[in-house]
């Protein structure tokens, strides 16, 4: 028996009502997408590619035109109410009541959900996401990273098996990245499953189990982030050598050439159509002597600006 999916989603379209009567953006094209219980899933894409529009429908936000989406089970249309209690979601824009103080945020959240008073958890979700000592701050004086702390707080308060968050890191500082990771994989830790959006391949790459990558309203590619990073077809080999390069040796079969640091050759090569050993002796009967050679793996970048430059 397999455990079904945390969040499944069919043939979902979204046109945009345009301004002006006419056309309207297509921003989703028929994605179909299931999202597995228990890990942490990445949703990835460039900016525009349609991946608040694709959680704004999951959240009630957004009509979507056509197709269907279940949240833990729960159809968004005909059981709308328990679908919703089973998310959680992290909007990209923070908004807030600034006159409301971060537990008057999580309380008034607690009402929204019917929640009794004796049942709540605000002080416990204040010091999950280190903001117990901010409990009576008005939240217009939180800086930017811990709103967006509260935010999550706010979305957990009715503890629901999912949480999304959109765009949790975008124009975040290094240090409250890491902070937010750290709170992400605690949370996933206790057993939550996490869907997060993001445009920076590095965090993906870091968190997710399994990534879907959308460009353009569809899905281009969708697996576990490790098979991900292993289907790039190119591969990075940067050689050294004995004296200042005259300039690029390009080749047929290598994809880029790239002169680095006067004696360095980074040459990126098709591993179906050359191998290493190859590269280096086209190097070599330039006339070059090789003094080191390093490899470098593909990474999740390599992997997305192969696929969304494609076609
Ligand atoms: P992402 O979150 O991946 O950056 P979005 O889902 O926000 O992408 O946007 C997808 C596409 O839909 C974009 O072309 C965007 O301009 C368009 N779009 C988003 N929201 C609206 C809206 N309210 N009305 C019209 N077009 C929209
Ligand atoms: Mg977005």
């Amino acid at each position: 028996m397999t455990t079904p999916p945390a969040i499944r989603i069919e043939n979902l379209v979204k046109r945009y009502a345009a301004p002006k009567g006419g056309e309207g953006k297509l921003a989703l094209k028929g994605v179909s997408l299931d999202v597995p219980q228990g890990g942490i899933f990445g949703l990835l894409g460039p900016n525009g590619a349609g991946k608040s529009t694709l959680i704004n429908i999951l959240a009630g936000l957004v009509t979507k035109t056509a197709g269907s989406a279940e949240i833990w089970g729960f159809d968004i249309d005909r059981q709308t109410r328990n679908a919703k209690r089973s998310i959680g979601i992290v909007p990209q824009e923070i908004v807030f009541d600034p006159f409301f103080t971060p537990f008057e945020v999580l309380e008034n959240q607690a009402g929204f959900y019917g929640i009794a008073k004796h049942l709540r958890r605000s002080e416990q979700l204040l010091r999950a996401v280190h903001l117990a000592d901010k409990r009576n701050a008005y939240s217009r004086t939180l800086s930017g990273g811990m709103k967006r702390r509260l935010l999550i707080a706010k979305a957990m308060v009715h503890a629901p098996p999912i949480i999304v968050l959109d765009e949790p890191t975008a124009g975040v500082d290094v240090e409250l990245r890491k902070q937010l990771w750290d709170l992400v994989t605690a949370l996933n830790n206790d057993g939550v499953t996490i869907v997060l959006t993001t445009h920076y391949l590095e965090e993906a790459e870091e968190l997710c189990d399994e990534i879907a990558i959308i460009n353009h309203g569809e899905v281009i590619a969708h697996k576990p982030t490790r098979e991900l990073v292993g289907m790039t077809r190119e591969k990075i080999v940067r050689v050294s050598v004995d004296r200042d390069l005259a300039g690029p040796i390009m080749e047929e079969g290598f994809v880029k050439a790239e002169v680095v640091d006067h004696r360095g050759l980074e040459v990126t090569y098709n591993r179906d159509r050359m191998s290493a050993g190859q590269v280096l002796a086209v190097v070599q009967s330039h006339g070059y002597t090789i003094e080191d050679v390093t490899t470098r793996e593909p990474d999740l970048e390599d992997v997305f600006v192969q696929l969304t430059s494609a076609g």
